[in-house]
C-alpha cells in the first residue's frame, strides 16, 4: 500500500521537535522508523506530519557509569549490542539485542522508540519493565521523569506533544543479575513469548528484589506481580522454580492467542520461559556470588 501524504519536519533540537509536535495536530515522532514506517505502509498509521528526530545528534549516546546506564533516544539496538562497557556492566542488554530481528533492523531501531511504542511482541519493553527504566520526557512545559513501574506504561503516560529524550536504568549493587529469553515468531522475529527477569539476593541468599516481565503473550508487555510475590522474601536455595512457574494458572486473563499459537500454548511457553530465565538468573548469581 502507498502511504498517504504528510508533512515532514527535521528539527535540530528537542525544543524544535516539541514545537513541531505542538504546532499541528496529528504530528508524530519518527525515530528509527522500524515500527512506524511499516504501520504507515499498511495504512494502520496515517500521521498528518512526521517529526524526524534523527538530526538531533545530542540524542544519540550511551553512558555507562558503574551500573547506572543512560541511553539517549536515538541509541540503537546495535549500539547496545556492541558496547563492551554495557556488556560488562549489565550483560542482559547485549543478550536481548542479539535476539531482535536482524542486523538491518537493529542498526536503525531505537531502545527508547521501542519503549515508547510498546509493541505487544517487542523485546525491549520487557527489559524496560524488568529493569524499571526511568524516562526523561520533554514537552512544552519542560521535562519530567516517568518511571516504568508495574502498572505504568509509557505509551499511556506520554502525551502527543512530548518526546522521550532518554531512558535511565540503575541496576542495584550487590548480588543482582538479569536474564532475557524468548521464543521467536519464525516469520517476524518478534517474541511469540519473551520473559525478562531481574533478581537481587542478600548475603543469606534471600531474594530482596524480583522483577519478572513478559512480552508476546499479553495484550501489552507487563510485569507478573503474582509470580514476583511468590519469590520475593524467599531463600532461593529452597525454592522449587519449576513449581513457581507452574503456578501461572491457565486460563490466565490477558493471555493472547492467534492462528499461529493459541492462548493455552502461549501460557505454557510463558511457564517454560519463566522457569528457564529464573533458573539461568539464579545460576548467574551462584557462579558470581
Ligand atoms: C522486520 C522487522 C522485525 C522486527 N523485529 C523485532 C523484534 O524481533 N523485536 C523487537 O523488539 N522489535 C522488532 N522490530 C521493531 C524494532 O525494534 C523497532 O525499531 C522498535 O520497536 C521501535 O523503534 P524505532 O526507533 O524504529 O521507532 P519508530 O518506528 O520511529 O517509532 C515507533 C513509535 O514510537 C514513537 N517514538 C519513537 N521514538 C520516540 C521518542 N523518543 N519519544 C516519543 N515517542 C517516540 C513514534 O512516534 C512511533 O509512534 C522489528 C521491526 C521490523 C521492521
Amino acid at each position: 500500500m502507498i502511504p498517504t501524504g504528510c508533512s515532514y519536519h527535521r528539527p535540530q533540537s528537542i525544543d524544535q521537535a516539541v514545537d513541531a509536535l505542538t504546532s499541528g495536530s496529528g504530528a508524530v515522532i519518527l525515530a528509527g522508523g522500524q515500527s512506524l514506517i511499516p504501520l504507515m505502509k499498511l495504512g494502520q498509521s496515517r500521521p498528518a506530519a512526521l517529526v524526524d528526530v534523527a538530526g538531533i545528534a545530542s540524542l544519540r549516546y550511551l553512558n555507562v557509569e558503574g551500573r547506572r546506564i543512560a541511553i539517549g533516544a536515538l541509541t540503537t539496538a546495535r549500539d547496545l549490542e556492541r558496547s563492551t562497557d554495557l556488556a560488562a556492566a549489565v550483560p542482559v542488554f547485549a543478550q536481548a539485542a542479539k535476539q531482535i530481528a536482524d542486523p538491518a533492523v537493529r542498526a536503525r531501531g531505537t531502545f527508547v522508540g521501542a519503549l515508547a511504542f510498546g509493541d505487544p511482541g517487542g523485546d525491549w519493553p520487557a527489559i524496560g519493565l524488568a529493569l524499571e527504566a526511568t524516562l526523561e520526557v520533554c514537552g512544552p512545559s519542560g521535562s519530567r521523569q516517568v518511571q516504568i513501574g508495574a502498572n505504568l506504561t509509557p505509551w499511556e503516560a506520554i502525551k502527543r506533544n512530548e518526546i522521550i529524550a532518554s531512558a535511565t536504568i540503575e541496576v542495584p549493587d550487590g548480588r543482582t543479575a538479569a536474564v532475557y529469553a524468548k521464543v521467536r515468531h519464525p516469520a517476524s522475529g518478534y517474541a511469540l513469548v519473551g520473559v525478562a527477569v531481574l533478581l537481587t539476593l542478600d548475603a543469606a541468599g534471600v531474594c530482596t528484589r524480583c522483577r519478572i516481565a513478559a512480552t508476546g503473550a499479553l495484550r501489552r508487555p507487563a510485569r507478573l506481580p503474582t509470580i514476583e510475590a511468590s519469590i520475593l522474601g524467599s531463600n532461593l536455595d529452597g525454592l522449587d522454580l519449576e513449581e513457581v512457574a507452574a503456578s501461572l494458572r491457565a486460563p490466565l486473563a490477558g493471555i493472547t492467542g492467534d492462528a499461529y499459537a493459541g492462548s493455552a500454548q502461549r501460557a505454557q511457553l510463558l511457564r517454560v520461559l519463566i522457569h528457564r530465565t529464573l533458573h539461568q538468573t539464579v545460576a548467574k548469581l551462584t557462579s558470581h556470588p
